[in-house]
This record gives C-alpha cells, structure tokens and sequence, in this order.
C-alpha cells in the first residue's frame, strides 16, 4: 500500500507510533484499563471510615483483602505456567499477615482505613526495593493489590483489564500480570500501552497470546473508549477512526498470512536457500521438550539461573547434571540438533541465593554472570562438570556459554575450562565491550551469542527494567546494530557461528536485518519461531543485506523499521 493510498483513505489524524513488539494488524473498538480508584470515592469512604473503631476497620481490611486474594486464586485456576505463579504469588501477598499487621499498626496510631492502607503498603515498598532484584519487581504487584483493595473498600469494580463484549484493542498505561494473566485472544485483539519496553511483561503476554502489541506508545491513554483502532504490531503505527472497509481488509490478509504461517514447518532458510538456525529460549527440561516439538534445531539460550531462583543452597554436581540432562535429552536424537547452555547468569534482575552478592549498589552494572566466578571460582567449575556429565549422559552436542562478559582474558579462561570437558566454548556479546573486541574474542572461542536485551541496556546506559525508557531500550537502535553488525563481520572473517539470543531475534522484520549483517543462528521464545521462519523464507540474501544496510542507515527505530519495510515489501 503507498503512502498516498493510507493518507488519502484512512484516517485524518496521523496514528500514534510506539515500539512495535508482537507483529500483525488488529481492528476494533478501544477499551480502556482502569488504572485508578476515583479519589471522590476514596474520600467519601474515608469520611465514613472515620468513625469506624480499630476492630471495625480490620475487619473491614480483611474483607477486601481476602476478596482480592480469592480473585487472584480464581484467575491462578482459569491459567498455567508463569501467569498462574504470579497470581498465586498475588494471592498470597493480598493476605498477608504482615501487610495486616502493618495496617493494624497504623490504625493504632489513629489514621483512618485508606491511610492506613497506603502507609502499610508504603512500608512494604520499601522493604521490597531494599532487597532488590526480583524482590524489587513485586513492587509494581504490590501497588496492584493496594489499589484492588481499595476498590474493594470504596466499592469500585477492581481496577485493571474490564472484560470486553466484543473483540476490543485493549489501551492501558502499562499491564500488571494480573491485568494480563487470563485475556482471552478472542476478545482482546491487540494490546496498546503508553510505557514498557520491548522486554516488558505486557511485551511477553503478548507473544504467548500471539495478539498484535504496540508498547510504548506515547498518548494511547488520550484515546476515547469506544475509538475504532487499527493497530499495526510490524510498524508501530496505532490509527484511530481509519476507514473501517480498508481496515477490515487488512486485517483479513494479514489474518490470511498468519495462518499461513502455521504451515511453516523449517528448517530456516532464504528463498534462495540460505541457511540460518532457528533455536528455542528455555529455562528447564519442561520447556525444552515443549520447543522440541516445534519446527527448531535446538537449543540457542538455556538460561541455567532459572532453575535455581528459589533455591538457598548450591545444588550438588550430581543435582545439577539431572537438571541440565532434562533439558539435552529434549534434544538428543540425530546428533544434528544442539543445545547452548549458559552458564549461571544470577545477579541483577535474576538473584540466586547461593550465588548473588548482596547490597550492591548498582547490581546491573556489578558483580553479575561470569564475574561472580573471581570469588567464587568452585561455582563455575562444579556447574562446568554438572553440564559436562549431562551432556555425557545424554549423547546431545553440547556448547556452553559464559554470560556478561566484557574482556578477552575473561573470555579466554572460561574457554579453556569448557574445552578441558571436550565441550564447545562461546559467550555472550552483551557488553558492548566484548562487540568492539568480537574479532579477538572469536580467537579464544568457537562461537558468539548476542544477548540483545543486555547490548541495548548497557549501550544505551538504560534500565532494561524502566518503563519510561522503551524508545532507548530498543534494539532497532542503530548504534546496537552497530555493535551487532561489528560483531557478525568478526564472525565472518573468523568463519565461526555468531547467533543473536536476545528478544531482537523474534522480530521477524529484524530477524532479516540481522542476516543481512552475518548472523547465523537465531533463537527466540519458542512461540515467535514460525513468524520469523515463514518471513526469512520469503526474502533473499540480498534482500537481508540491503535490509541490514537500511538499518545501520536509519536516524532511529522507527525510521529504521519503515526502511526496512520498504526494502522488503516495497511499502
Ligand atoms: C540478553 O541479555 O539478551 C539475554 C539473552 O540474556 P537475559 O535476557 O537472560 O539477560
Ligand atoms: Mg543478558
């Protein structure tokens, strides 16, 4: 479609452009998440909660909570896997005895229920931020539940995703786990939010529900319920009141072209025969033998630390070779398929007990991944033997790979530990560092895997975690693919494998980019594979090459992904 076409026919006001993270098009009415209590309504219940007595109010408190709690249980039953752990997690927040007690406390001291609330819950808030880490997260659930209790109290409908009567493009300023945990596809077509990055939870629902997803989208919330939307997942482009016939048209193509996309049965290659690995993310032996059964060649990310995040002790050698074995025997069938195992990422966003340094000032930036082995060097070598009696085990070619690495000496020591079990060495491209030296890192190891989600935080000096800062964390930034594009020529000129592990490679639109500059394996959330496959199956190598030239070329991302576009389709 040309430029003229959607001015001519659509809409008269120029549509918002986010960050586009889940491809494809969605039409339909806006419906608005409810993010807050109204304050009239909180201040008409405080006055009527004044004259209610200490026993009163907590009765009262005890209510709502546990209404909150039941909520969040019902939700756990009706979902699996994560969502249902976070509601659970929820749940158990909602009721607990400490919140309660804080409240009580407050109550004492003479504030009425919702100050009382809002103390209690402050408190905890900065208990939570004080540990840090996963700990820190659970303050945005925290803020959640305060608010769901309050609407309980005030007798609001809690705030949060309202159930459509229609198929409906769901608006809200950034979505919780609870507001996401339980959409039904069928009615939620799209999702748009004002903050959140490409990383973000919203970012990662959306993938699992394989709904179109624009974040980052700077006034959406200015929208009327009710709107008629047209969302464009690939472009970023949300466009209000577009002309409905031309709209419903798209979305029945691109529907069209979805579908298609479930025939897509790999392995990954160009239309003119290229071949490029398409490998799954996992976190344990569970998720690895889900991703066998789709259309990859192995493994590109095992996240190792996610097997230990709730574990206090190290596991034994013999523990953590069952664990790793679980994983490689998804995988261990013609001697063709691999898997990439990464060594212990724990610190920062992902702290394991056993391993984590508490109270650093700057865990991002501190002794995180493969720096935690200079003072505790007997936690990389017993994982190295866990993962080389797993791979014994099992039979599965088996490389490993250190994570957060930023020198060639670094890199070399770790290398020469992993060929000692007979296994094949790597590490990850995430600090930009280890870019700019790729050529004398591939020296010292048989391959390089980009971790894009740390690359863009680390190059852009932004919080992978910051809601406010989505248009920096964005691996279309072309100064990360620069970097990226630095590191695949290394890989060229060393005739070694360098792949992209991080959430850039479930861009489809991306994904030809990152072939254009050398890239050579690809390995995302097992759901983003069929995308990316069918849309490698429709360009060239040439078509990759002038995709990666537009890219590097473009001022920002989104001039960045309408250049690229234009390359591939001509629009
Ligand atoms: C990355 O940083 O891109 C990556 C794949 O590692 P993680 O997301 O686990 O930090
Ligand atoms: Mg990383």
């Amino acid at each position: 479609m040309t430029t003229e076409t959607t001015a001519t026919s659509s809409a008269t006001e120029p549509p918002l452009v986010g960050t586009p993270v889940v491809p494809g098009l969605a039409y339909g009415p806006a419906l608005l998440a409810r993010t807050e209590v109204s304050p009239a309504a909180v201040e008409a219940y405080a006055a009527r909660a004044a004259d209610l007595g200490e026993e009163e109010a907590l009765a009262a408190y005890e209510e709502a909570a546990g209404a909150v709690a039941a909520g969040f249980t019902a939700r756990a039953e009706k979902t699996t896997g994560h969502a249902a752990e976070v509601m659970t997690a929820s749940a158990g927040l909602a009721s607990d005895r400490g919140l309660r007690n804080a409240v009580r406390k407050t109550l004492r001291s003479g504030e009425n229920l919702p100050d009382a609330l809002a103390a209690a819950v402050e408190q905890f808030v900065g208990l939570f931020t004080q540990a840090g880490g996963l700990m820190a997260e659970r303050v945005t659930d925290l803020r959640d539940i305060e608010k769901r209790i309050l609407a309980r109290l005030v007798g609001e409908p809690e705030p949060g995703a309202p159930s459509p009567s229609e198929p409906s493009v769901l608006l809200a300023e950034d979505l919780s786990p609870a507001d996401t945990a339980g959409l039904d596809p069928a009615l939620v077509v799209a999702l748009v939010t004002e903050k959140g990055g490409p990383t973000s939870h919203t970012a990662i629902i959306a993938r699992q529900l394989g709904i179109p997803c624009v974040v980052g989208t700077e006034g959406a919330m200015s929208l009327a319920a009710g709107t008629p939307l047209l969302v464009d997942g690939t472009s970023g482009a949300v466009t209000a009141d577009p002309d409905a016939d031309e709209a419903r048209a798209r979305v029945a193509a691109d529907a069209e072209q979805r579908e298609a996309l479930a025939s897509w049965e790999g392995p990954g290659r160009l239309s003119d025969g290229l071949r490029i690995k398409l490998l799954a993310n996992v976190a344990d032996g569970e998720s690895a033998a889900k991703a066998a059964t789709g259309p990859v060649e192995g493994v590109g990310l095992f996240r190792t630390e996610l097997c230990f995040l709730n574990r206090a002790e190290e596991p034994t050698v013999e523990e953590q070779a069952d664990i790793y074995s679980r994983v490689l025997d998804a995988f261990a069938g013609d001697g063709e398929q691999y898997v990439v195992v990464r060594t212990l990422d724990a610190g920062s966003d992902k702290p394991v007990a056993y391993a984590t340094l508490p109270g650093e000032e700057n865990p991002a930036l501190g002794v995180r991944g493969l720096r935690l082995a200079k003072g505790n060097p007997g936690l990389m070598t017993r994982q190295l033997d866990g993962i080389a009696a797993a791979a014994e085990r099992t039979g599965t070619p088996t490389w490993v790979m250190a994570p957060m690495v930023a020198t060639v000496a670094e890199a070399e020591e770790f290398a020469a530990a992993v060929h000692e079990r007979g296994l094949k060495a790597g590490v990850m491209v995430e600090v930009p560092s280890a870019a700019l030296l790729a050529h004398r890192m591939l020296e010292v190891v048989d391959f390089l895997s980009i971790g894009t989600n740390d690359l863009t935080q680390y190059a852009m000096a932004a919080d992978r975690m910051a809601s406010d800062l989505a248009h920096l964390t964005d691996p279309w930034q072309p100064a990360v693919l620069q970097l990226i594009a630095i590191t695949a020529e290394a890989g060229i000129q060393a005739g070694k494998p360098v792949g992209v592990c991080g959430e850039a490679a479930a861009d489809p639109l991306l994904a030809c980019a990152l072939v254009g500059m050398g890239i050579t394996s690809l390995s995302m959330a097992p759901a983003a594979v069929r995308a990316v496959g069918a849309r490698l199956a429709s360009v060239s190598a040439t078509d990759c090459e002038e995709a990666a030239e537009a890219a590097l070329a473009a001022s920002d991302p989104a001039a960045g992904r309408a250049a690229v576009l234009q390359v591939l389709e001509g629009r």
